[in-house]
This record gives C-alpha cells, sequence and structure tokens, in this order.
C-alpha cells in the first residue's frame, strides 16, 4: 500500500493592531451590533471576523472590539441566530 504524502498546515491569524491611520474602525460605516440573548456561543462569529475583531470570553460568550472592527458584516451573515444585526453609524437603533 502507498504511503500518503505529509503536507504541512500553513494558516494565518490575524490580530488587532492599530494601523499608520490610528485604530481601523474610526472609518467604519456599519457596526455590528450583538443581541446577548440572541447569541448560543457557537463561535461562528469568533472563528470567520478577518479582523480578529471579536473576543471570546472566557465561558464562550463573545465581545466586539469596535477600535478595530471595520463593518464588513461577515460576523452577522456568519450568526446561525442572527444574534449580530448590522447597524449603520450614528443611528441610536
Ligand atoms: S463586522 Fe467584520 S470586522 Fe467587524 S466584528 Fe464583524 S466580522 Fe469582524
Ligand atoms: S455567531 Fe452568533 S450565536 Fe454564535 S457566538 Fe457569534 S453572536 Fe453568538
Amino acid at each position: 500500500m502507498k504511503k500518503s504524502k505529509k503536507y504541512d498546515i500553513i494558516s494565518s491569524i490575524s490580530y488587532p493592531k492599530e494601523g499608520a491611520m490610528g485604530k481601523t474602525g474610526s472609518w467604519r460605516v456599519f457596526r455590528p451590533v450583538l443581541d446577548e440573548s440572541k447569541c448560543v456561543k457557537c463561535l461562528r462569529c469568533w472563528i470567520y471576523c478577518p479582523e480578529g475583531s471579536i473576543k471570546r470570553k472566557k465561558d464562550d460568550s463573545v465581545e466586539i472590539n469596535y477600535d478595530y472592527c471595520k463593518g464588513c458584516g461577515v460576523c452577522a451573515n456568519q450568526c446561525p441566530t442572527k444574534a449580530i444585526k448590522m447597524k449603520r453609524e450614528g443611528k441610536k437603533k
């Protein structure tokens, strides 16, 4: 039987970091708003956020870091319970 070839797995992990123009969340147009009562702690938003702007707490609940969130909406699209809604910046509701 032929032995299967081993491959190294290379992945990139991003961390929120201040850019040359300051905190990167400052030019966001839409902001994700979390309704904790709908969150089932599946962590999909935490896994998929391309900016690493979702913080995973010890109990697996999540918190959004608005200093670095760019408002892309990936977290809202991935959330199975619609606990995250995208709202235009400046609007209260
Ligand atoms: S809107 Fe985008 S950048 Fe902001 S928390 Fe969600 S996935 Fe991350
Ligand atoms: S994807 Fe939605 S339900 Fe899952 S942890 Fe994030 S906010 Fe909670």
